[in-house]
């Protein structure tokens, strides 16, 4: 029974949240993120595989049909979903992973593995999430005030999830984040199906060979 533990993290954009994701898995080993299938648009600079696995509609709702998904939504007018079969393989070869998911699949997923354990990443003021959600190029007011009202709408769920991790200064929000993951990685329950060789030598009564 190794098996990793299943991180959902979820924020509104704006959070920082794929930064801090990225970074994190520099820096811990055997953690993964798993790439989500997605009908949106491929955006500059995204890579079919890494960012996403890109579908169309028709593909999509055929994976739906066939159980395919672990969890699917529909945010902001695309269908986001992740393999069932991606995530637990990752699991079931003890590492740990990180679905990036939104609110609906957040409670999809926390239904079928009590387990998970949810983070939401929050910005530290409303003015500095405006600030960043409208740094992101020459976008009208119209736009702005849709992606802010989009992210006051997933933020409503904050108090749905185990953690809340406030990005105000990038290297602390990440220490909060990787704090979480090896807490986790240091429960009772884990260490002892991690360390079963070494409790069982420590335990035994028998003589040790010097
Ligand atoms: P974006 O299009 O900006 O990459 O992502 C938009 C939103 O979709 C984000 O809130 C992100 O967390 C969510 N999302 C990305 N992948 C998945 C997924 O596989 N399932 C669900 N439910 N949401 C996802």
């Amino acid at each position: 029974m190794s098996q990793g533990t299943l991180f959902i993290i979820s924020a509104p954009s704006g959070a920082g949240k794929t930064s801090l994701v990225r970074e994190l898995i520099e820096n811990l080993d055997g953690i993964q993120v798993s790439v989500s299938h997605t009908t949106r648009a491929r955006r500059e600079g995204e890579v079919n595989g890494v960012n996403y696995h890109f579908t169309n509609i028709a593909d999509f709702e055929a994976m739906i049909e066939h159980g395919e998904f672990f969890e699917h939504a529909k945010v902001f007018d695309n269908y986001y979903g992740t393999s069932r079969c991606a995530a637990q393989t990752v699991l079931d070869a003890g590492q740990d992973v990180i679905l990036e998911i939104d609110w609906q699949g957040a409670q999809q997923v926390r239904e079928q593995m009590p387990s998970a354990v949810s983070i939401f990443i929050l910005p530290p003021s409303r003015s500095e999430l405006e600030r960043r959600l409208s740094s992101r190029g020459t976008d009208e007011h119209a736009v702005i005030a849709r992606r802010m009202r989009d992210a006051v709408s997933e933020m409503s769920h904050f108090d749905e999830y185990d953690y809340l991790v406030i990005n105000d200064d990038f290297t602390t929000a990440l220490q909060a984040l990787q704090s979480l993951v090896i807490s986790r990685r240091l429960t009772r329950e884990s260490m002892q199906v991690r360390h079963a060789p070494l409790l069982d030598a420590l335990l035994s009564q028998a003589p040790s060979v010097e």
